[in-house]
């Protein structure tokens, strides 16, 4: 999502002339765009903001910028606690920075729009030019945000009070953004949203009344000439209808991966975390999926130390961890968010214990993950090719369907497309194969 929303900032500065600059020390304008999911991210900004602050003494011209989630729920505290910075913009008027930027340079005061306009923004960033994305580097895929914001309001979450209820984007938009990067070559439309399968909208101008789904959307987009892959960022668990289990069972371009944060595999603590299912409705929806899909892999996150988990909580989830055969996870100890309910929740649990539960889930974790890979060796599988090799540029990367990189050799023209490959390493971090076809 982050990701998303830099590239976003970056179309718009591009569309009013700024350019790119390699090192801070070259910028006249500097944006952070922060997380405050936990509290660290957030930490870490005022000590980046703090280490750019004597640019400005070499550079008078120098304009500083705070971006997303820390900037919505602290909007003018940041220019208090830090008056040297020029502008505070939410995620959900980035679109505004051109206009922010001039009424900065105007009245020389610092501009501050944490406000949530809703579809303004997706209007918005419908017209700026592409390239729409930073990934336009013939990487073969591109996000396509089709929803914002959360109302699911989990105890421990600060997203739908820094990015707003839910709201989802116009299909016509989508479905225009879409043959935009299919035009541009673009192989695989990975979907984004925080629950992207809360995506509602009408399916035509006519009838306001009909209310399309996810599934309509991915079978419609599945019928577009070019997509090979689409791919869906994040799923809840509760809106994991039959209709969109069934897609996986109808449109083999919809990967065999979906990730499904299931939080913790205690009831209990399930409840406290207002996720709203149980473990056993949980496995219900895998079940289900992995009817529709056999060789689907599952990713979850995860959080650990929630206030009251006690031993057994703990030892509840690692049992599900297995019994379900997650796949590679995110893993998290519980920060507390102010202004969230579980930020008033008795919390006991010394953050020694925190952190070996959190070793002990990320190990349980990387040993399933691996075992996964294992068991791909020697088999052929289609790889999105997007690039080169980190390691040795001689070489191509790319992605299974299953969200791992391999690695291979072969020739520079197949990247940007999906190729078959035979595994024939599992490393810890990657895996590495060989072409099966000659191309
Ligand atoms: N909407 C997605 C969902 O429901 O799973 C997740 C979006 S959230 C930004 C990403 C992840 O951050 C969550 O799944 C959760 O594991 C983690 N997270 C959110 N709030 C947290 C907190 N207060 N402490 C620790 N981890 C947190
Ligand atoms: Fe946060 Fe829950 Fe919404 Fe995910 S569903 S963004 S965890 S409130």
């Amino acid at each position: 999502m982050n990701e998303y929303d830099s590239a976003k900032m970056l179309s718009v500065l591009s569309e009013a002339g700024a350019i790119a600059v390699t090192s801070a020390q070259e910028a006249d304008l500097i944006i952070f765009n922060t997380c405050s999911v936990r509290e660290k991210a957030q930490e870490k900004v005022f000590h980046e903001l703090g280490r750019v602050r004597e640019l400005k003494t070499h550079n008078p011209d120098l304009l500083i910028g705070v971006g997303g989630c820390v900037a919505s729920q602290e909007g003018e505290a940041i220019v208090r606690r830090a008056p040297f910075v020029d502008l505070v913009f939410g995620p959900q008027t980035l679109h505004r920075l051109p206009a922010l930027l001039a009424a900065r340079r105007g009245s020389g005061r610092p501009q501050i729009d944490v406000s949530f306009p809703e579809i303004e923004k997706f209007d918005r960033l419908a017209q700026v030019s592409t390239p729409l994305t930073a990934q336009d580097s013939p990487r073969g895929t591109a996000f396509v945000s089709i929803m914002e914001g959360c109302s699911k309001f989990c105890s421990y979450c600060i997203v739908p009070y820094t990015r707003g209820d839910e709201i989802s984007r116009p299909w016509p938009e989508i479905l225009d953004e879409v043959r935009r990067l299919l035009a541009q070559g673009v192989k695989e439309i990975h979907l984004l949203g925080q629950n992207v399968n809360a995506w509602r909208g009408a399916i035509d101008d006519t009838d306001e009344d009909q209310t399309a789904d996810l599934a309509f959307l991915v079978s419609q987009l599945a019928g577009l000439p070019g997509v090979e892959r689409i791919r869906l960022t994040t799923s809840h668990p509760c809106e994991m209808s039959p209709r969109l289990i069934a897609m996986f069972a109808q449109i083999p371009q919809l990967v065999s991966h979906l990730h499904l944060p299931l939080q913790s595999g205690s009831d209990r603590i399930l409840a406290a975390m207002k996720r709203g299912y149980t473990v056993l409705e949980y496995q219900s929806v895998v079940r289900k999926l992995r009817q529709a899909r056999p060789d689907i892999s599952i990713s979850s996150d995860f959080i650990v130390g929630f206030p009251g988990e006690s031993e057994e909580d703990f030892e509840r989830t690692l049992r599900a961890i297995e019994t379900i055969g997650f796949d590679a996870s995110f893993s998290f100890i519980f920060s507390p968010r102010p202004g969230t309910p579980a930020a008033d929740l008795p919390d006991t649990t010394p953050a020694g214990v925190k952190s070996q539960r959190l070793q002990r889930l990320q190990r349980l974790i990387e040993t399933q993950s691996h075992a996964i890979s294992q068991a791909m060796v020697d088999t052929v599988v289609p790889v999105l090719v997007e690039g080169h090799a980190q390691k040795n540029p001689q070489e191509l990367a790319g992605r299974s369907a299953n969200n791992r990189i391999v690695n291979f050799a072969g020739h520079p023209r197949l990247i940007g497309h999906v190729v078959d490959v035979r595994i024939t390493d599992a490393r810890p971090h990657s895996l590495r194969g060989q072409l099966a076809q000659t191309l």
